[in-house]
């Protein structure tokens, strides 16, 4: 699903991010991309999701590559990617229902399509009840699951989540990287970036780890932070 291939970034800056990075990800698989702050996991996320362009090499996803892709492209590229943030990124004049609809209509979803979507996607995420409230109205937690089911209501191939326990308490991190890997067991290839240790050590998931923009490992069988 998703083909990293002798990946090099270089910031306009000087700053090289990333060296010789090759990387592939199947169908439905759930993937832990770990390492310090600065280590180029965002950087390795923004390629994915085409918020940045490679200096050298290619990234392929669903058998197309992405790099070379006309801007006037991107918008359905990103229909196929979701994406959730640290910070969640919800519109706070929106009630939950509305922030989820919000990605149907960008990409010019009809009234019909977002009646059957909506609620699909917030069921699946275990917020129906909370259609009718606002981000503030909302724990940590429950603003993520918003932001989750906001990333999946188009049915993407892949779901990219830049360190998507960031923000929240050790429980709740637990309830949010379960979601996603059942998220994962549903088919769709999910890619997470932490540095919570305390998870990845209790999930035994694929581990990919970065240290100064090269992956220095990829347990794939499964795996802990530090060890195979
Ligand atoms: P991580 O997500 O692992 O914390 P990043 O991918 O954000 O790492 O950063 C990798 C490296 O690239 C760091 O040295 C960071 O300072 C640098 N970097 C990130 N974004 C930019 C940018 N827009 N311009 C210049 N350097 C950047």
């Amino acid at each position: 699903m998703i083909h990293v291939e002798g990946v090099t970034v270089v910031y306009p800056d000087g700053t090289r991010a990333l060296s010789g990075v090759d990387l592939q990800v199947d169908r439905g698989e759930f993937t832990f991309i770990v390492g310090a702050s600065g280590s180029g996991k965002s950087t390795l996320l923004q390629l994915i999701y085409r918020e940045l362009v490679p200096t050298e090499g290619r990234i392929i996803i669903a058998g197309q590559d992405v790099a070379g892709l006309p801007r006037n492209r991107v918008p359905h590229l990103r229909r196929n990617i979701g994406v959730v943030f640290q910070d969640f990124r919800l519109l706070p004049d929106k009630n939950v229902w509305e922030n989820v609809a919000f990605a149907l209509e960008v990409v010019g979803a009809s009234r019909r399509e977002k009646y059957r979507k909506v609620p699909l996607a917030l069921e699946l995420v275990g917020l129906a009840e909370k259609e009718q409230s606002f981000p503030h109205e909302l724990s940590g937690g429950e603003q993520q699951r918003v932001s989750i089911a906001r990333a999946l209501v188009n049915s993407p191939a892949v779901l990219v989540a830049d360190e998507p326990t960031g923000n929240l308490d050790p429980e709740i991190s637990w309830e949010i990287v379960q979601l996603l890997t059942n998220i994962a067991d549903r088919g769709t290839t999910v890619l997470c970036a932490t540095h919570d240790r305390v998870i990845v050590d209790g999930m035994r998931k694929r581990v990919v780890s970065i240290v100064g923009g090269t992956i220095v490992r990829d347990a794939r069988g499964g795996g802990g932070y530090d060890e195979p």
